[in-house]
């Protein structure tokens, strides 16, 4: 423990042990703030847990002080502006057409290509040891058991992507279905846990970032069946994301979730929507925000 002006202890970062920690945002601010719309300056959003009721307003997200230090935080800083900018260009690729309300999607796999192989399953276990680092009593904290310990040593330490972890990724089609702008990105989910599979149930933890559910297998022998082969990206620069309507129950509580934060919104982002009502600022996407 090092020691503060105050000369409270200020805890040290979780994986260098040696360097006091820093307020590490959860969820990579980028992936926050594209959440927003038209001029974000002052625009505030919910963090919403349906199981619970809970919920708090927030400007870029949840963050957590005493998990790492700055040089840490850094080291994931560098994968997740690489799977920021994957899933925006992603994002991008058509996989439906809407006409109002109807969505006509084209179920499937889409190619793609990365840079660097499994840089991506390494930003995912990222986020998935910061939420397995937080205090157990918080509201999005996870249990990933052994997989806390070998995370860190594929983000920190180069440790290679053991064969029973793999990851993919999946169009988040509720978010196609439900709002105007399909390309636009309206919520993100934190991580969740549960047993997944056809004729196989393997353990997989997902979060929905970037208009996209991405899936980690958390350390599992066999081969999964919940995506085909060539989705899972581990040792991949030639990949493909998956487009099928399964992932639009994945993300249904947001519905839920919207309702809870109406009223709280209207009055946080208040003077952000007198602005548009009087002509200051014009909608630059959707109208209002979650
Ligand atoms: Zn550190």
């Amino acid at each position: 423990m090092t020691k503060s002006k105050e000369d409270k202890p200020v805890p040290l970062c979780l994986v260098c042990r040696e360097r006091p920690a820093i307020r590490a945002h959860l969820l990579p601010e980028s992936f926050v703030r594209e959440v927003f719309h038209g001029p974000k300056d002052d625009e505030k959003h919910m963090i919403v847990h349906p199981d619970t009721g809970r919920k708090f307003q927030s400007n870029t997200g949840r963050f957590e002080k005493d998990i790492l230090c700055a040089d840490c935080d850094n080291v994931l800083g560098a994968y997740e502006d690489s799977a920021f900018r994957l899933l925006k260009r992603l994002r991008a690729v058509e996989v439906g057409t809407k006409e109002g309300t109807r969505s006509d999607v084209a179920v499937g796999t889409y190619r793609f290509r990365v840079d660097v192989v499994d840089e991506f399953i390494r930003f995912a276990c990222g986020i998935l040891w910061k939420y397995a680092s937080t205090p157990p009593d918080a509201p999005d904290h996870i249990d990933i058991g052994e997989c806390r310990a070998m995370f860190e040593d594929i983000c920190w330490r180069g440790a290679p992507i053991p064969g029973w972890v793999d990851v993919f990724i999946e169009r988040d089609l509720f978010a196609f279905a439900a709002f105007p702008e399909p390309e636009q990105v309206y919520y993100y989910c934190s991580p969740s846990l549960g047993r997944r599979g056809y004729r196989t149930a393997h353990d997989l933890a997902w979060f929905s970032v970037g208009g996209f559910i991405i899936y980690v297998k958390l350390n599992q022998p066999g081969i999964s069946d919940f995506a085909l082969r060539k989705c899972w990206m581990r040792g991949r620069t030639d990949c493909h994301f998956m487009v099928a309507m399964r992932s639009v129950e994945v993300n249904n509580s947001i519905h839920e979730s919207i309702g809870m934060t109406r009223e709280d919104l209207a009055k946080l982002n208040r003077s952000i929507q007198e602005k548009y009502r009087s002509g200051q600022m014009s909608p630059t996407r959707r109208g209002s925000p979650t």
